[in-house]
């Protein structure tokens, strides 16, 4: 049995794969033990992931406030506390907050054979954001 507490520092989402404030909390890190990648992720208003891939998936549980997200194609659509959403392999997408909202959510995905749990693509501009949900 190992406990953390938490003792690592909340760190901010690199501008190069998000686009405003987003915070990200580790809970467990891939390792020899496990290839379970899952952090606690927080996003200020109009805050949002870059689009990106998940080479074997990925589960976001909501937790709080109200977000959006979008796969390539599809419309952008609104998600609040007690959504699960997936994403398959592969389908590129994005997640974030809605503009005038916090929203956070535990973002879990496992690795491939590279060690590797996305792959980032370019940002979402401000027009592809401010599509109103469907
Ligand atoms: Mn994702």
């Amino acid at each position: 049995m190992q406990i953390t507490g938490n003792s690592a520092a909340t760190r901010l989402g690199p501008s190069e794969w998000f686009t405003g404030a987003v915070y990200l909390d580790a809970i467990t890190t891939p390792s020899d033990n496990t290839s379970l990648s899952a952090s606690m992720v927080r996003f200020a208003p109009g805050a949002r992931t870059a689009w990106h891939t998940h080479p074997r998936g990925q589960t976001i549980y909501i937790t709080e406030g109200i977000g959006r997200c979008q796969q390539r194609g599809g419309s952008v659509v609104e998600i609040r506390p007690g959504d699960s959403i997936f994403f398959a392999p592969g389908e590129e997408h994005w997640h974030g907050a809605a503009p005038d909202h916090f929203m956070a959510h535990v973002a879990m995905a496992v690795t491939d054979e590279t060690g590797a749990v996305v792959v980032w693509g370019a940002h979402v501009t401000d027009e592809a954001y401010g599509q109103e949900p469907a």
